[in-house]
């Protein structure tokens, strides 16, 4: 085992990281530490969330810091409040018997006044985020001409965050003489840009699939229709008891809210993204760290400063933009030494990014039903005597007032005891039609039905009870689809129009809205009866085109609202 003194820290630093309990290094910290202690080149340092690299740069900055003077020597940007916060207390901590070392953070939010109050009585080191540390610049408070380190923490999330303008503004006050090192969970394409800008010559560190987080990761998708995907999450979370984790959305919007809709449906969940007040943040984070939130649902952003150890699993409800960013958001579970599952929660039309993600993680991600109302019933029930068996009666209820109590369920036999109180309990989950609805979708069949035609997307071909005998022609497929407003914007692929019926190919993702719309609306006097089907839509009408509908411009065939 490697130690912290055989990475060749001071004792000061080292006693610091003895309160703290760190024994041994991390794999990335094994590898920075001795590296920033005695190059001056630039670091590219990558490796998974909560693998401890706040550590990695922070340690070697510590030794080497002169903390006889206010000078600023050391300058760490990051993307977020929380980061910021986190970081500067994990430094403090770190820097518990280093004499003299001060430390700031400058973040927005905040009253700017107490910053620029703590920035003037001189800080050796200054964690900040992009907007308040451009403005501290411009008001000639914050001076970073004489830094030695530079860090960018997470520095592509800044990018995808649009803080490149203040990036670019802040970094133009750096001297040239300053080490740089970037700190990132992933290689994404934003890191290889702010390299390629910000960086000379640099090192790289990666710490691959050796992460001892990844290893203790399990992970699973299952696969339902896109409307169904919300049903499925309450299902997914009913199987789930004693649950404790984060729910991850793509937007503030769908954050709140299924934040919003999970609260209604009695789950014990809250939002977390940027259009809540900092004030508030704290308290959601205080309670979730507490558990008595179990569910944090949130964005990929909010999520960057949770520092919650024991998380039981991460669920994302949407895929992220990227596929890289799953490694940030699996990785929020399975630390400290804990077991964690990352569950995925897919449309047929996206398990090819199953794929990709398990070629990235080098894992398998394995495909799990949702469960039924009896699987949920099951679970539940047998947690819940799991629970009564390891509950411990010493000291509850005297002796005198249990005989009351046994007195009056007397006419009960034990059995029939056990069924009361499991009604009593579980009575919710086992209405009649509670659950009973299948909601895996078949990711295998849905590849079957489809066909090429629609720029790019998957599609379905939809069979139309007419045809050219009850006067249908290509005009006749797009009046029907534009005659209602929900269908505006369809995109439609291939038409085979045959004499007693009509195949049309449109997008997957819509198919369910034009079933739902035309099915037994009529076409000159006809009923119209549409199915999802195998056969081919024929002759080709070229990449497919976009139903302008009702505000469609009218210019030649393609574009033509008919
Ligand atoms: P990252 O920046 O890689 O996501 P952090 O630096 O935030 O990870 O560290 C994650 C957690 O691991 C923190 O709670 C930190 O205190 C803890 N940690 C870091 N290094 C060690 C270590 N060597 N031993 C024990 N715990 C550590
Ligand atoms: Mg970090």
């Amino acid at each position: 085992m490697t130690t912290f003194k055989e990475l060749g820290l001071h004792p000061d630093v080292m006693k610091g990281l003895d309160d703290l309990g760190f024994v041994e290094p991390s794999p990335i910290q094994e590898q920075a530490i001795p590296f920033l202690l005695k190059s001056k080149k630039d670091l590219t340092a990558l490796a998974q969330t909560g693998t401890g690299k706040t550590a990695a740069f922070a340690l070697p900055i510590l030794n080497q810091i002169k903390a006889d003077g206010k000078e600023l020597q050391a300058f760490i940007i990051c993307p977020t409040r929380e980061l910021c916060l986190q970081i500067s207390q994990d430094i403090k901590k770190f820097a518990k018997y280093c004499k003299g070392v001060t430390v700031t953070a400058v973040y927005g939010g905040e009253r700017i006044e107490f910053q620029i109050k703590s920035l003037r009585s001189g800080a050796n080191i200054v964690v900040g985020t992009p907007g308040r540390v451009h403005d501290l610049i411009r008001r000639k408070i914050l001076k970073l001409q004489n830094i030695k380190w530079l860090v960018l923490d997470e520095a592509d999330e800044m990018l995808d965050m649009g803080f490149k303008d203040d990036l670019d503004a802040i970094l133009s006050e750096t001297p040239e003489t300053r080490q740089t090192m970037l700190f990132s969970a992933t290689m994404s394409k934003s890191v290889h840009a702010i390299a390629r800008q910000y960086m000379k010559d640099a090192e790289e560190i990666s710490i691959g699939t050796k992460n001892v987080g990844a290893e203790n990761v399990s992970h699973e998708h299952y696969i339902v229709q896109g409307r169904d995907r919300f049903e499925a999450l309450k299902r997914i979370l009913d199987n789930l008891p004693g649950v404790y984790g984060i729910l991850f959305c793509r937007t503030r919007n769908e954050t709140q809210e299924v934040a919003d809709k999970l609260k209604q449906a009695n789950y014990d969940a809250e939002a977390m993204h940027g259009d809540i007040s900092q004030g508030m943040r704290t308290k959601i984070m205080d309670r979730f760290k507490r558990k008595q939130i179990r569910l944090l649902v949130a964005t990929d952003v909010a999520a960057r400063g949770i520092d919650v150890n024991d998380l039981t699993h991460v669920i994302n409800y949407n895929f992220p933009d990227q596929n890289e960013s799953y490694t940030h958001r699996s990785g929020r579970t399975g630390r400290a030494q804990k077991s964690g599952v990352s569950i995925i929660i897919a449309t047929p039309r996206e398990t090819r990014r199953i794929r990709e993600i398990e070629n990235i993680i080098g894992k398998k991600i394995e495909y799990k039903k949702v469960p039924n109302g009896e699987d949920i019933c099951r679970k539940q029930i047998d947690n819940f005597l799991e629970e009564v068996k390891n509950t411990k009666i010493k000291d509850t209820i005297s002796e005198e007032y249990f005989s009351e109590i046994s007195e009056k369920l007397k006419s009960i036999k034990k059995d029939e005891l056990v069924k009361y109180i499991l009604a009593s309990k579980f009575g919710h989950l086992f209405g009649d039609k509670k659950n009973k609805y299948n909601l895996n979708a078949d990711a295998q069949s849905f590849r079957e039905k489809r066909i090429g035609g629609v720029s790019g997307g998957d599609t379905v071909n939809l069979k139309f009870s007419i045809g050219k005998r009850h006067g249908l022609d290509v005009k006749g497929v797009f009046g029907l689809i534009n005659s209602k407003k929900s269908l505006l914007g369809i995109e439609v692929g291939k038409i085979n129009i045959a004499p007693e019926y009509t195949i049309v190919s449109v997008e997957e993702r819509r198919a369910g809205d034009v079933l739902k719309h035309l099915n037994g609306t009529n076409f000159r006097g006809k009923k119209l009866n549409i199915t999802i089907t195998n056969e081919s839509a024929g002759f080709s009408r070229g990449g497919g085109e976009r139903n302008k509908g009702y505000k469609g411009k009218k210019e030649g065939f393609r574009k033509k609202r008919y």
